[in-house]
């Protein structure tokens, strides 16, 4: 277990030891893209996920179970042997990162649709605290696994949306995450083209 948490990297991050520093808390998006990094497939792995960056941080308890769109909720008890629903639940994790990614990519320019925000502030799965108010993510037991993700990612934005504005890439074509837009845009990777963007910047440029 220790072995697995040591490699638990965020390579597409500019500098992790930056999100853990404390005058700017990052640890929410820490704890989402490791999720979408390293996709907590099996029981143990997604209950040592919520301990770490959910429980231990105080943000809520573990959940019994977990939900995801119209699936059955799976158990989540890493004492129980691995069982049948160790497929389902790896399906329902998959299935919530999709979920979170095809939000995040919908986020992306010229679309910049942000409704995931306003949803989760409406669904009070961030609330806003302190002085001067800083968002923080607040996620229910019963909340579906990728709502659960997205509210880490939510209160980050809200926190930090000129940094997500100007850094956050996201591939349309293949949903990979980046935060260095000099290499592929902020919609492409370095396999794929990002979107076009290029008769904007001609159609700007005064005639020769
Ligand atoms: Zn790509």
């Amino acid at each position: 277990m220790r072995q697995a948490d040591s490699h638990t990297s965020v390579p597409t991050l500019p500098s992790t030891p930056s999100l853990v520093a404390s005058d700017h808390d990052r640890r929410a998006l820490l704890a989402a893209l490791t999720f979408i990094d390293k996709p907590p497939r099996s029981t143990p792995a997604l209950a040592a996920w919520f301990d770490k960056h959910l429980v231990a941080t105080g943000r809520m308890p573990r959940p019994t179970h977990v939900t995801e769109g119209f699936s059955q909720p799976v158990a989540l008890d890493p004492s129980a042997s691995p069982g049948a629903d160790e497929a389902e639940l790896g399906e329902l994790v998959d299935a919530a990162r999709l979920r979170v990614l095809t939000s995040l990519r919908a986020f992306m320019p010229p679309a910049s649709d942000d409704r995931f925000l306003s949803a989760a502030i409406a669904g009070g799965r961030v609330r806003c605290a302190g002085d001067p108010g800083v968002w923080e993510p607040s996620p229910r037991v019963e909340d579906p696994l990728s709502d659960i993700v997205l509210s880490l990612l939510a209160a980050d934005i809200l926190n930090f949306r000129e940094f997500h504005d100007a850094y956050l890439c996201v591939c349309k074509t293949c949903l990979r995450i980046d935060f260095d837009p000099s290499r592929a845009g902020r919609t492409g990777c370095p396999e794929h083209q990002p979107t076009a963007t290029v008769s904007v910047m001609r159609r700007s440029r005064p005639p020769l």
